[in-house]
């Protein structure tokens, strides 16, 4: 049940209020003065407030001020009580995005604009916690949990401009799980699902706080690495890589009849681009002037359908693009040179 808390300095309307809402079988708190209020509306986190507007020392206006200032208590709804001859309190409290009654109050009333007010409470809280899914779906990859493209990419413009910004390197990595359509089709997708989740919390694992992770797609992944060169974005890489390496995962083969557990192992390549930034020159035309791409042996035995995948950039600015594409060339050429290793720049 709802509680409701009760503020108001007249003792016999306190009490008048509390058990009309009793015998509503709402929950109720009671304060006797705004101090009072704040302080139970912090601690008990009610549903809904019914605020005198007069009271000595902290008005009801106060108090509605004071909550409105922290994030627990801003968005409990409030009707404020105001004595019938006060027009201007009832305009100030519409005003202030609130309901009011009026003292002396019929029961009805006041429980009628009590349900009305809880109702809109609970509208706005399925608002919000739909808002909030809807934001995860469209920042997040579902099966991982990681990043997923979209945001990726917006990190990856963050960090281009924090890069110029603070003279500092930033690595690019794309991660491409290999012979996975194998593991498919020997395993099955729920079980080639499992080694995708694996291989995202090896990267969970492995990122700095200030790293970001993401699954691009398929059982391609990415990390972007501020502040790292060429050390460290081999580093990283190879923590994934013999990380994986290491991993037996048990999969179960449950196709012909009896379950069959077996440990499988995959390996991953990897392409790592690295923008080194060279020193004390923080501003934006160098770091595009300088960007590295190495297009190198990797170029004319790119097949056309990696060159579209790595140009599935669309909204992204042309520095990110070329990031981007080096990293997808590099990927390539590890795959190419006998996979389960690192190429970089
Ligand atoms: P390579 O070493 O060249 O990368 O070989 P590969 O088999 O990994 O490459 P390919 O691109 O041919 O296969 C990728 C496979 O990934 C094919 C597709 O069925 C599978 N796949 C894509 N998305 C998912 C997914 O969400 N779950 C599972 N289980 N498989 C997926
Ligand atoms: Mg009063
Ligand atoms: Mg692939
Ligand atoms: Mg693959």
């Amino acid at each position: 049940m709802a509680l409701i808390l009760v503020v108001e300095d007249d003792p016999e309307i306190n009490s008048l209020m509390a058990l009309t809402l009793r015998v509503e079988n709402y929950d109720v708190a009671q304060a006797r003065d705004g101090a009072q209020g704040i302080k139970l509306a912090s601690e008990r986190l009610p549903d809904l407030i019914l605020l005198d507007v007069m009271m000595p020392r902290i008005s009801g206006y106060d108090v509605a001020n004071a909550l409105s200032q922290t994030p627990e208590t801003k968005h409990i709804p409030i009707i404020f009580v105001t004595a019938k001859s006060e027009m201007e309190d009832r305009v100030r409290g519409l005003e202030m995005g609130f309901d009011y009654v009026c003292k002396p109050f019929a029961a009805s009333e006041l429980l009628a604009r009590v349900r009305v007010a809880l109702r809109m409470r609970k509208l706005q809280e399925e608002l919000r916690v739909a808002n909030e899914q809807l934001a995860q779906v469209a920042t997040m990859d579902s099966l991982t949990g990681l990043c997923n493209r979209r945001q990726f990419n917006r990190e990856l413009e963050d960090e281009l401009h924090r890069a110029a910004r603070f003279s500092q390197s930033l690595s690019l990595l794309t991660f491409d799980i290999d012979f996975f359509k194998t593991v498919n089709d020997r395993w099955g997708h729920a079980q080639g699902d499992e080694v995708l989740r694996a291989f995202a919390q090896v990267l969970e694992d492995t990122k700095r706080s200030i790293d970001t992770v993401a699954r691009l797609g398929g059982e391609e992944f990415a990390a972007l690495l501020p502040a790292t060169g060429h050390e460290g974005a081999r580093a990283f890489a190879e923590k994934v890589r013999v990380g994986i390496e290491q991993m037996q995962m048990p999969l179960i083969n449950g196709e012909d009849g009896e379950d069959e557990t077996q440990t499988v192992g995959v390996t991953v390549s990897c392409g790592a681009a690295v923008l080194e930034h060279p020193e004390n020159k923080a501003d934006e035309t160098t770091l595009h002037e300088t960007v590295w791409v190495d297009r190198g042996e990797g170029k004319n035995i790119v097949p056309a359908e990696v060159l579209a995948d790595a140009m599935n950039t669309t909204n992204l600015s042309p520095l990110a693009r070329e990031l981007m594409h080096s990293a997808d060339l590099l990927l390539y050429r590890a795959k190419t040179e006998g996979r389960n290793r690192v190429v970089s720049s």
